[in-house]
């Protein structure tokens, strides 16, 4: 379900893309078929014959198979519970048996809703019944096949309530506030927002609390239809009845089946009761196309939305709130269990059996799912037809290779949590590293993950080839960073990012929020990560989660002649190969070291700012200037005044950080004498040291989990509780802060402390074994 917002139109960042090749360009990744620099954790002679399988590897990859695949994988409507998405289960399982792997499909129950009734409707001033359906379109073969679900949100409540409407804009905290300084109070309403801004869920997640009784979500045409390009089918974009569907499950308490929290979802797993669950809301959402909007945004009147709020449609958009408009909105959900499929393919490794790489997509899709997520899953189905060839020649990986194709992503990450969590322990012990894709497309490569594996996918990613520019992946991606942050819309992380960049080494990597199937791994049980694909030069938002999801929109959209597939494949295949056949295991903990400072010094700088922020807007209400501003005739209340920011002692971290800097240096130092001398490995030694390499990360979980919610046990990386998918790093305490809970802040600030002192221990255990 990964959609990515934050990149720069288009056209802007083309016009500017040929000036900033032309930075500096290293000699290796210039030319990335000749790279012949030093491969992390191989000694030389291993890494001369890691790059041959790599290319015999290359060679077995087909564009024109993954696009074969495709057609057929999104022939049919592939939602949690249709007959297709179970049938691909079986179909991958067949062929992951035919090329050699031991396969096997792993079920699970979990609760989901699918739609009973609904309808929309205004009732005042005069009538209009809301459409609720996507036609099909002209060009598109799928889009008038039967079978499909009906638009709506997954997990949100059965409710027939009829009510005002108030558009709250994007409904997202900062909105509320805007709200109630023009007297708008959103109690015993229906909300509508439009998409954006923050995660889905979070809309009627907020409403809730406002205390609406209802939510719509509709899709602006300024967002994803004619005000980015031209409309499917003649473009890309959102046609005026496509519709974004998307589960509103509280995934920030946690997400996967919401009857068992913590547990695998298998058939005789103790359940809660559907009133018990605390992810399901209680108040009715449907997501609604510009279309179905229209009307009922016409119909508001109150005061004028602020500017910014102001969308793409062809009316004054008004706040709504008084009695003028209102609405009939009917949800009723059939709250039934469904049996899900998670293919599960392994390959045995020769010498490290009990030492898991593993490897995953998503199948499951909100209609057809061509672009999200098959786009991804068929490169994966390519790199283990491609490992397959490569086993049946008679090559085996040093460590066991688990391939995974998850169901239920979309309703909240059902497939892989529940496995995860069904198989905690074993994973805890056996699982080096998960490596996550989803939808995939022309552009540019998007590396997120743990900072630990930030060297080894810079080193695969400097050594694949650009299909459109030739040049490496990663130097392409170079390019963008800079260019993006030198737009006026760069946040001062992209700019240090970008800094970085320039220099001309690795590209720093972004932290992992949520919004794929690597959380329960990371976030829940502590293993390193890696979040991967293609994206940036498509016109995917605008059937985003909608019936026109489909292989022809794709294929002349998403990547036609699907070069960015066999990238992927490329990219994703060399990591997982790295991993399973490396001397020792080519994790950089100094990346992760370094990284754990400059989120600390942007902690500190986020204190500062508040802090300043807050001071010049109590300037302004001690002088009234809001009232002085306030035009009579149409009233703008000021802010609240917000709590004083306190003096945070972040010296525990600050200190905790510096001691694990010059640990990660250690460690470095001996990793390197150790794969230098090379065959004085003994194989023992290399497991211990291999065990204690892959459990580093959970060194970073703490038992009791985050404040409030204990599922989330990372304490560097999690999906903030007020953004939804956007990463929050350092989560305890920055969470703290963000949210003036100055008391918790300081706790957590000692609790991460006392982690990352626990992870340096660690380390230093292991390089002092290392020395050895
Ligand atoms: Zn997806």
């Amino acid at each position: 379900m990964t959609l990515t917002t934050k990149r720069l139109p288009l056209a802007l960042a083309c016009a500017l893309l040929a000036s900033a090749t032309t930075g500096a360009v290293s000699a290796a990744d210039a030319a990335p078929a000749a790279a012949t620099s030093a491969m992390l954790g191989f000694t030389p002679e291993n890494a001369a014959a890691q790059r041959a399988l790599e290319q015999r590897f290359d060679a077995a990859l087909s564009a024109s198979e993954q696009r074969e695949w495709l057609k057929l994988m999104a022939a049919e409507p592939n939602h949690v519970g249709s007959p297709h998405d179970k049938a691909n289960a079986e179909w991958m399982l067949a062929r992951f048996k035919e090329w050699g792997w031991d396969a096997r499909i792993e079920t699970f129950s979990v609760l989901y809703p699918t739609p009973k009734t609904e309808s929309l409707e205004l009732v005042a001033p005069g009538h209009f019944k809301a459409k609720l359906h996507e036609p099909p379109v002209a060009g598109d073969s799928t889009s008038a096949l039967p079978g499909a679900l009906p638009p709506y949100n997954a997990y949100g409540g059965d409710g027939d309530v009829t009510a005002s409407l108030v558009y709250a804009n994007q409904g997202m905290p900062d909105d509320y506030k805007e709200l109630a300084r023009r007297g708008v109070d959103v109690r015993g309403k229906i909300v509508i927002t439009r998409y954006g801004g923050g995660w889905r869920g979070l809309k009627p997640k907020l409403a809730q609390e406002h205390g609406a009784v209802g939510c719509l979500i509709y899709s602006d045409p300024r967002d994803d239809g004619y005000g980015a390009g031209d409309t499917y089918p003649k473009g890309g974009w959102r046609p005026e009845d496509g519709v974004q569907r998307g589960s509103v499950q509280d995934m920030q308490q946690y997400p996967g089946d919401p009857l068992t929290p913590g547990v695998g979802a298998t058939a005789d797993a103790k359940r809660l009761a559907i009133a018990d669950a605390k992810t399901i809301l209680k108040i009715p959402v449907l997501p609604i196309s510009y279309a179905d909007a229209l009307p009922l945004l016409r119909a508001l009147d109150g005061p004028m939305a602020p500017a910014a709020w102001r969308g793409g449609l062809p009316i004054a958009y008004h706040l709504g709130g008084g009695d003028a408009a209102k609405a009939h909105l009917v949800v009723k959900s059939d709250w039934q269990r469904k049996d899900i499929y998670d293919v599960i393919a392994v390959m045995q490794g020769s010498t490290e059996p009990d030492q898991w790489i593993l490897r995953g997509n998503h199948h499951d899709g909100w209609v057809f799912g061509a672009w999200d997520p098959l786009s991804g899953n068929v490169a994966l189905l390519n790199e283990a037809k491609a490992i397959g060839m490569l086993a049946k020649s008679g090559w085996r990986p040093k460590r066991t290779l688990v391939y995974a194709s998850w169901d239920a992503e979309e309703p909240g990450l059902l497939g892989s949590t529940e496995f995860a969590e069904a198989h905690a322990d074993e994973l805890q012990r056996k699982a080096v590293m998960y490596l996550n894709s989803d939808t995939n497309s022309r552009g540019f490569l998007d590396m997120e993950g743990s900072h630990s594996l930030q060297h080894v996918l810079n080193e695969v990613a400097a050594g694949v080839d650009d299909p459109e520019t030739h040049v490496s992946v990663r130097e392409r991606a170079r390019a963008r960073m800079r260019v993006d942050a030198a737009s006026g819309r760069a946040s001062p992380e992209d700019k240090e990012n970008a800094a970085i960049a320039a220099k001309g080494g690795d590209l720093p990597i972004g932290a992992l929020g949520s919004g794929s199937d690597y959380s329960a791994f990371l976030q829940h049980l502590g293993i390193a990560s890696l979040n991967i694909g293609f994206s940036g030069e498509e016109d995917q938002n605008g059937v985003y989660h909608s019936r026109y999801d489909s292989f022809d929109h794709y294929d002349r959209f998403g990547d036609p002649g699907f070069a960015y597939g066999v990238a992927l494949s490329k990219v994703a295949g060399h990591t997982v190969l790295r991993m399973a056949n490396a001397d020792l295991l080519p994790l950089r903990f100094s990346d992760f070291s370094d990284t754990l400072a400059r989120y600390l010094a942007n902690l500190h700088a986020t204190v500062d700012d508040m802090r300043k922020a807050t001071q010049a807007q109590d300037a302004l209400l001690d002088a009234r200037a809001y009232a002085l501003v306030s035009d009579p005739t149409r009233p703008v209340g000021a802010p609240v005044r917000e709590s004083d920011v306190p003096a945070i002692d972040l010296a525990p971290l600050d200190a905790a950080a510096k001691r694990l800097q010059q640990s990660a240096k250690d460690f470095q130092a001996a990793y390197d004498a150790r794969v230098a001398a090379g065959s004085a490995v003994t194989p023992a030694q290399q497991h211990d040291i291999d065990a204690a390499m892959a459990r580093m990360e959970q060194a970073l979980t703490d038992p009791d989990g985050l404040p409030g919610r204990g599922w989330y046990k990372h304490m560097v990386y999690a999906p903030g509780l007020l953004t939804g998918y956007g990463v929050k790093t350092v989560p305890g305490v920055r969470e703290a802060i963000e949210q003036r809970r100055w008391d918790e802040a300081n706790r957590y600030s000692v609790i991460t402390a006392r982690v990352i002192d626990g992870y340096r221990e660690q380390l230093d255990r292991l390089t002092a074994s290392m020395r050895k």
